[in-house]
């Protein structure tokens, strides 16, 4: 039985990785600097997985940026505007634009929480092997190689590739990325005999998109690109590696009848794979690399579920290897490195670094039939708290009034104009407000002065607002750092980590909360910030909170119960939040949701039971209030497609969306899948510092006004303004109250 994994994380234990591009792109250090970096850390991490026991070592996982922008620059799929430029000029301009050029886009990988750069490919686009002979994943083979370490080289697979690619602007109707598959599979066999050259044994081929819904003309073309890459006369052994769920039968099927000689499935995410294999008749002469290790959350393994899985699997295939679900990418390094962690919460965790030793561990002792390795690793949450539960059983979905007794009774209670203005929450957070928060968790300052600091700070963005003319104004948020971690650091059920980074995108890491345990609110959260802003104006001031579905998903969630349980714990624990700041004179409420689309499943047929908890779950935590306190909410994007009808079912009275970018379209998309509650559809980007004219944002307000009458057409920027300075964000939201203003007028 040997054993493997898929990826492991490229920032370094200390966030290395970070710390050497930001200074490479501040003109700090070199590009040799950064290059030494790099190596640095790829040799750590090959010879500590060495060390660590594990049988096959995977290579090319380490990337400046991210490994799909790599395999854009690989093939050379690099769009005209980049080519002026070269080496990692060239590349970090596709990843973050440059001056006059603007980035690539970037979007989420699946539902991870990770985002790549995505491809733009037309029928112009000529693929070839950049580097030829010294093609990165070559010369990191060799580079591996001359440490003394073998390595299976890790690609992104053509039909994942191409599938996550889109058609270059100007492309013509009906051009699919996935119409270039056969050029590009020209370019994976050179690679594939270049790296058989250099001694590769094993090459891996990441093709997660075979674990969502595929056509059957792309099951085809997988066929047609596996059956060309299985011909080679010399190559390495090719394993094809699926993960985040389970594998179509007709991709399984295609691979079973291929000449690749693995395939990776995954046993955490992808719980039909078993039946999914015993379906299509076993892979009887490939090896099955079992995902038996969850890649994605931080739990130790629960060793026999994981070693009966591997059992079952000898029945279905030839050879059976232990490894994780998918790349450690997702996980952070080192559970040694947090020192302050609960121990009865720490028992129960594994991050990269322990998943290989766990990895190990279960292929020891399923080759020499030994009892499970490690303890029973999920064992029961400490702390169940049982009044919690009790709570939960008697509430049901307590429902408000119908929606134009509510739309009267805020009408009434909040006196707004028409075509009302708002903000979506943060203000711009200025190094002095970093400085206030850096300075208490070091004790610097007293708590004191600390909030004395906040105050102000509330004070001068109310008094800013109550200066540009908004109507609904905000305290800012200045106290918090992050939209997730502020509310986790406030309930019981959750933990921090101190030095648990894991990477979003590029230099940008995150910490996500651990949630372990029921979840309950020991105390109000934001109340006494929210009030004292209330007591600074008599215009209404905005609660803001995040919800349930967003708490979740940016944060490692237990996985002893479902998620739906765990989302209605942190709803009831807001509409405690909401409850009390209603009590405290608070009238208007936001609750963010902008992870609702992120956590939709991958296959369509789970979309209704995922909409179901997580339209659940908002309800709950936003229904206990009066009809007259109006509760928004805001995501932060505008492909709405797949969940509009659960957007309308979340019943929130106004819902605001990132909209400047597709010209106020969704208002009438909204309106016509029956949304008719309030509606703020962003009419600036917040994410460039340009500031848009009046006319402008005159113009979309225009727009949205054919599909929604002017009291439910709400004026706001598309997110908030926490990114951005005060320079651009007084001129933009000057010109957004004029922009309303002239329309009220008119209308
Ligand atoms: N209220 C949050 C803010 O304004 C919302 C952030 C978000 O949508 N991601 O910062
Ligand atoms: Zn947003």
């Amino acid at each position: 039985m040997n054993t493997t994994i898929l990826g492991y994380p490229r920032i370094g234990a200390r966030r290395e990785l970070k710390f050497a591009t930001e200074d490479y792109w501040a003109g700090r250090v070199d590009a040799a600097a950064l290059e030494k970096a790099g190596a640095e850390l790829r040799g750590a991490v090959w010879t500590e997985l060495r060390d660590a026991g594990l049988d096959a070592i995977p290579s090319n996982t380490f990337s400046y940026y991210d490994q799909v922008l790599d395999t854009s620059v690989l093939v050379d799929a690099v769009p005209g505007r980049y080519r002026h430029l070269d080496g990692l000029d060239r590349y970090f301009a596709m990843a973050r634009g440059v001056q006059d050029v603007p980035a690539l886009e970037m979007t989420k990988w699946f539902d991870t929480n990770y985002h790549y750069i995505v491809p733009e490919v037309g029928p112009a686009t000529r693929f070839r092997l950049a580097g030829g002979a010294d093609a990165k994943p070559v010369s990191e083979y060799r580079e591996a190689r001359a440490l003394g370490v073998e390595t299976r080289p890790v690609l992104v697979g053509p039909l994942t590739y191409l599938l996550l690619a889109k058609p270059a602007a100007g492309s013509p109707d009906g051009f699919r990325p996935l119409d270039l598959l056969d050029g590009l599979v020209e370019v994976y066999a050179e690679l594939l005999e270049r790296l058989s050259g250099a001694g590769a044994e094993w090459v891996q081929l990441d093709e997660p998109v075979l674990v969502a819904d595929r056509t059957e003309e792309e099951v085809a073309a997988l066929a047609r690109a596996y059956a060309r890459l299985g011909e080679l006369p010399s190559r390495p052994r090719l394993m094809v590696a699926t993960y985040f769920g389970t594998v179509g039968a007709d991709a399984l099927r295609v691979l079973a009848r291929s000449r690749v000689e693995a395939v990776a499935l995954d046993f955490v995410a992808g719980a039909g794979n078993l039946d999914v294999l015993a379906s299509v008749g076993g892979l009887p002469r490939k090896t099955v690399v079992a995902g038996v290790v969850d890649g994605r959350n931080v739990w130790r393994a629960g060793s026999r579920r994981a070693m009966a899985t591997c059992a079952a699997l000898l029945g279905l295939c030839d050879q059976v290897t232990v490894a994780t679900s998918c790349s450690l990418l997702h996980v952070p390094i080192d559970l040694d490195a947090e020192t302050a962690l609960d121990p009865a919460v720490r028992g129960r965790l594994a991050f990269a670094r322990q998943k290989v030793e766990e990895v190990v561990a279960l292929g020891r002792a399923m080759r020499e039939g030994a009892p499970a390795p490690t303890a029973q690793a999920a064992s029961p949450a400490a702390g169940i708290d049982h009044r919690v539960r009790a709570r939960l059983d008697m509430l049901g979905d307590a429902r408000r009034g119908d929606r134009n007794a509510r739309f009267a009774a805020q009408r009434a209670a909040l006196r707004l104009p028409d075509l009302p203005t708002t903000t979506i929450g943060s203000f711009p957070q200025t190094p002095e407000i970093r400085k206030a928060r850096a300075d208490r968790r070091g004790g610097r300052v007293s708590e004191d002065a600390y909030t004395q600091a906040m105050k102000d700070e509330i004070g001068r963005v109310i008094a800013l607002q109550e200066e540009l003319g908004l109507d609904v104004l905000v305290h800012g948020e200045p106290e918090r750092n992050d939209m997730v971690q502020y509310f986790a650091e406030r309930l019981d059920g959750y933990a921090a980590t101190e030095h648990g980074w894991v990477q979003s995108y590029g230099s940008r890491y995150v910490r996500p909360p651990i949630l372990h345990s029921d979840v309950a609110r020991p105390r109000p959260m934001t109340v006494g910030w929210t009030t004292y802003a209330q007591g600074l104006t008599g215009k209404p001031v905005k609660g803001m909170l995040t919800g349930p579905v967003t708490m979740l998903a940016w944060s490692f969630v237990r996985d002893d119960q479902p998620p739906a349980e765990t989302a209605r714990q942190v709803a009831l624990a807001l509409r405690d939040e909401i409850g009390d700041l209603e009590s405290a004179g608070i009238r208007v409420i936001q609750v963010d949701e902008p992870a609702l689309r992120e956590l939709l499943p991958l296959r369509e047929a789970e979309h209704a039971a995922y909409l179901e908890w997580a339209v659940g779950a908002f309800r709950l935590a936003t229904s206990g209030v009066a009809d007259s306190t109006q509760i928004h909410t805001h995501m932060c994007y505008s492909e709405f497609g797949e969940i509009i009808d659960a957007i309308g079912a979340l019943d929130a009275d106004v819902t605001s969306v990132e909209a400047a970018r597709s010209r106020m379209e969704l208002v009438a998309d909204l309106r016509a899948a029956g949304y008719e509650n309030g509606i703020g559809p962003g009419v600036y980007d917040i994410h460039s510092p340009r500031v848009p004219s009046a006319e402008e944002m005159e113009d979309n307000l225009r727009r949205a006004l054919q599909a929604v009458e002017p009291a439910k057409l709400w004026v706001n920027p598309d997110c908030g303004l926490k990114t951005r300075a005060y320079p651009e964000t007084e001129a933009s939201l000057r010109h957004l109250v004029a922009a309303a203003r002239r329309v009220r007028e008119g209308t």
